[in-house]
């Protein structure tokens, strides 16, 4: 059973419970029937001998009943006559009616079980049941009232069996029409439940066909709706975008990082294979020494900034905000950063008064630091670099500017992606990944982040924090 589909479970519960109700429903409609039947033949008894009490009558002497010159049956009674009418249905649909006087002699009529029931008691007006031979008979007496017919009694008998054509005529339409009935229900059953489950089946093949390798592009297509399966189905379709997604990232990711890590690892390799050919003078291996150190260098802080910014991706949601004091943050990383003095530039800053913001901290010190560093190393001998916090209207800006050699428009759109460095950089110490990381944290936290240059005169970065009162001021 488990191993089953559930269109098929559906259906096996389906059909027993089925089962269960037309059989309760055959013998609920036979039970019916036969009680329906048996109150229509004790109903029947009572009209029939009801009818034959007018068809009798009592005559003084047999010229005074022949006046009226019917074919009528004669009989002597008390002392006089007794004519039975020819209307006096003595056997009618198996209903049998007999004329007795009150000590059962037979008069006249018919009666099946007439031996069986010689000593009978007769009983005015009550229904009785009488056993013969296993057949069970319904008895109705009723005593006659007319004058001249006191002590007469009319008895009126009908076999039990009589229903019996019906019920079986019902019992057999009821077996017939009812299985009929169950397989409608359950072929009908089976293909609602085939056709609602198919969303089922669809996910299941799509996530089977990706377990198995298959592409993260595959979707889920069940037509348009908007029940629970139809839920479920978007559901899955949205989760295999977001992975593809997130697969796809991730392969270029290792394959970017592999290639900036492949130029100093072969720099490294090529000095080791000079310095191993031959001996060489101490100036020579020196010279290779301080290569192979730089590129060791590089290769940490590659390694490290490819760290942090896989850190920062795989665990944004694990970084909390908190309500911060953004001018006491900005003005501290600036005053750690201003005793840098590279290349003899000045840093100043402006961090207004005590702006609040929720915020993460360490991840606001590293976007500001990121950007500042850049300024420096992008920045003019005796260059000048400017950080400006504000609150505008309903916005924080923050702004790093400097006075360096500017970006390229060429380069302006790529700067904010991975490992991307713009020619004028590309001999300096960056891995690519200081502005892609400003970028992650602005959009941590909800910030824009903008970027204007011109070569050879300077660039301002500002990011956008929307400032929302019930969250960020205290
Ligand atoms: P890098 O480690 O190379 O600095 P970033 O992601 O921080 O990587 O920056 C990407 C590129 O953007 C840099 O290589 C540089 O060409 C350019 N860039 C970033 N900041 C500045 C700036 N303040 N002035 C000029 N160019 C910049």
């Amino acid at each position: 059973m488990k191993n089953l589909p559930i269109r098929v479970k559906i259906t096996i519960w389906f059909t027993a419970a089925l089962v269960v109700i037309i059989s309760i429903t055959y013998l609920a409609i036979l039970s019916v029937s036969r009680q329906v039947i048996q109150k229509t033949i004790r109903d029947s008894l009572i009209e029939a001998v009801s009818h034959n009490i007018d068809e009798i009558e009592y005559y003084k002497s047999i010229e005074e009943a022949n006046n009226n010159g019917d074919l009528d049956y004669y009989v002597s009674y008390n002392g006089g006559i007794l004519e039975i009418d020819d209307d006096f249905l003595d056997e009618v649909n198996g209903i049998f009616t007999a004329l007795y006087d009150s000590n059962i002699n037979f008069y006249y009529g018919e009666n099946p079980i007439a031996k069986e029931t010689m000593s009978y008691p007769l009983s005015d007006s009550v229904i009785q049941t009488v056993s013969v031979n296993s057949t069970l008979y319904y008895i109705f007496d009723k005593a006659l009232t007319q004058p001249g017919l006191e002590g007469l009694w009319l008895r009126g008998i009908v076999s039990e069996k009589q229903g019996e054509g019906e019920i079986s005529s019902i019992s057999r339409f009821s077996l017939i029409a009812l299985p009929i009935l169950l397989v409608l229900s359950v072929t009908g059953g089976y293909l609602i439940a085939k056709k609602m489950l198919r969303p089922i089946q669809e996910i299941s093949e799509a996530a089977s066909h990706i377990e198995k390798g298959g592409d993260l592009k595959k979707r889920i297509e069940i037509g348009n709706g908007k029940d629970e399966l139809h839920q479920l189905a978007n559901s899955f379709n949205e989760m295999f975008k977001r992975l593809d997604e997130s697969f796809e990232t991730e392969r270029r990711f290792t394959s970017d990082a592999s290639h900036e890590l492949r130029t100093p690892m072969a720099v490294i390799m090529a000095q080791c294979e000079f310095i191993l050919e031959k001996d060489r003078s101490p100036e020579e291996y020196k010279k290779a020494l301080t290569v192979i150190n730089r590129q060791s260098k590089r290769m940490t802080v590659l390694i490290n900034d490819m760290l942090d910014y896989t850190r920062m991706e795989m665990k944004a949601d694990s970084y909390e905000r908190q309500p911060l004091d953004l001018s006491q943050l900005v003005r501290s990383v600036c005053d750690d950063m201003a005793l840098i003095r590279d290349k003899g530039i000045i840093l100043s800053y402006d961090a207004g008064d005590s702006i609040q913001y929720c915020a993460n901290r360490y991840l606001l010190t590293r976007m500001l630091g990121n950007l500042i560093s850049n300024a420096y190393k992008y920045g003019k001998e005796n260059g000048h670099i400017l950080v400006l916090l504000e609150r505008k209207n309903d916005e924080i800006l923050l702004h790093v500017e400097d006075d360096g050699i500017g970006i390229s428009s060429e380069d302006l759109p790529h700067i904010f992606d991975r490992f991307y460095r713009a020619d004028n950089s590309r001999s300096g110490k960056g891995t690519g990944l200081g502005l892609s990381m400003v970028k992650q944290i602005a959009s941590f936290h909800g910030a824009d982040i903008e970027v204007e240059s011109t070569p050879g005169k300077g660039s301002r970065f500002t990011i956008r924090f929307a400032f929302t009162e019930e969250k960020d001021s205290r």
